[in-house]
């Protein structure tokens, strides 16, 4: 990929050649629908980026040419500069946030393309916004921006430019990632803190489902309700500060099906912790079984599961696989597994052949590797 966009950055904007920067994707292995309740995610950096190489112009003026979309854009660097090409917003985006928040930025040429599958669940966008972010502020600002400042500015492009209202798991992963290390995040306190993550004799591997249900109501603002009427009937801010014995004691208050939404948010803050623990001891077999626990509560508790998604967990299940689930807001998207390599072509071939049996089309399998974030190439 680097001599690729390095070929086509000479062919579009001459010599000199510029820095060349990437950021990756990302993983959650387990904390779902935490985040909002002010729990823990404990997401980790994948070996599929964005990769870009970027070179000062001296003007106000971005120039970017997207290989995968095979588009050029160029645009200025005031508010009513923004380009209509979607992919252009995040970078124009993440210009604008460092821009508002006192950072430099100055005309640039850009080439970038990616191999991060998008909108599958492994955040192409963040990986996206964090690429520039780094760059940028490796560029004009003498890297003076806090990092935890660049995943701000590309959760801010998200909001602001992007229309999509998302918390910080997926551009912290981005920044932050560390090979061979999954991140916990405490989305309260935005704490965190790394765990060694090197399965030796195990493969992580997405199984995408292809599907997404879309829903009539928002089921993720019923969520969310769920767990805040809870949260004030305990009488506590969010539900990372409730237990199952605080739960119980206002189980007649409450209907069913918010006790069941509350009870996993609670369960799953405890697999988060426990998963951690497991880690320190290399002790995988615990790792999976909390992912199959986290799965069964999405899909029996939570209630975000969906036919195709609840199949590949059972096919998983019997082939042995060590863990699995659902990863993501459910109702669609990927499953996460954790398979024994000699496990792992009888289970691709088990989950693929099955799938296409039943659903008429083959899932996607994504390998992934825990590797680095944002970081300068050359
Ligand atoms: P994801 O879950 O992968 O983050 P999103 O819909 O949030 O999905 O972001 C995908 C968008 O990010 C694409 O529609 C595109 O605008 C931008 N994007 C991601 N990867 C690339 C790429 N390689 N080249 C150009 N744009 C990209
Ligand atoms: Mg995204």
């Amino acid at each position: 990929m680097q001599e690729k966009i390095s070929r086509i950055f000479k062919e579009k904007f001459g010599e000199p050649a510029g820095n060349i920067y990437a950021s990756a994707g990302r993983i959650n292995l387990i904390g779902e629908h935490t985040d909002y309740n002010g729990g823990f995610v404990f997401p980790g950096a994948i070996d599929k980026v964005i990769m870009a190489e970027i070179r000062p112009n001296d003007t106000d003026t971005v120039r970017v040419y997207s290989i995968d979309i095979e588009e050029y854009v160029e645009f200025g660097l005031r508010e009513e500069d923004a380009p209509s090409q979607s992919w252009a917003r995040y970078i124009f985006g993440i210009c604008r946030e460092i821009i508002k928040r006192g950072g430099t930025v100055r005309g640039f040429d850009t080439v970038f393309a990616g191999n991060v599958p998008l909108g599958a669940g492994l955040s192409s966008s963040a990986a996206l916004e964090s690429c520039f972010a780094f760059a940028l502020n490796d560029l004009f600002n003498d890297n003076k921006i806090d990092k935890f400042e660049l995943v701000l500015i590309g959760q801010a492009t998200e909001h602001n430019y992007c229309g999509v209202n998302c918390g910080i798991m997926d551009q912290f992963a981005s920044v932050f990632g560390k090979k061979d290390n999954l991140m916990r995040l405490d989305c309260r306190s935005r704490e965190y803190e790394y765990f060694p993550f090197h399965p030796k004799g195990y493969k992580l591997v997405l199984v995408d489902s292809r599907v997404k249900h879309e829903l009539a109501d928002s089921p993720y603002n019923k969520r969310r309700e769920s767990c805040e009427r809870v949260a004030r009937a305990l009488g506590v801010e969010t539900l990372r500060d409730a237990d199952m014995d605080m739960l119980l004691n206002v189980k007649d208050k409450i209907s069913d099906e918010d006790f069941n939404r509350a009870k996993f948010v609670i369960e799953e803050k405890e697999r988060v912790l426990a998963v951690c623990d497991a880690l320190l001891r290399d002790d995988y077999d615990t790792v999976g079984e909390k992912m199959y626990e986290t799965h069964q509560g999405l899909s029996k508790d939570y209630e975000v599961s969906c036919e195709e998604l609840d199949y590949l967990n059972d096919v998983a299940r019997e082939c042995g696989v060590t863990g699995s689930r659902i990863m993501g807001g459910g109702f669609g998207g990927c499953t996460i597994n954790l398979v024994k390599d000699d496990l792992y072509d009888h289970f691709i071939k088990e989950a693929t052949d099955r799938f296409e049996a039943k659903y008429g089309h083959k899932p996607q399998i994504y390998d992934v590797i825990i590797s680095d974030g944002a970081r300068r190439i050359s």
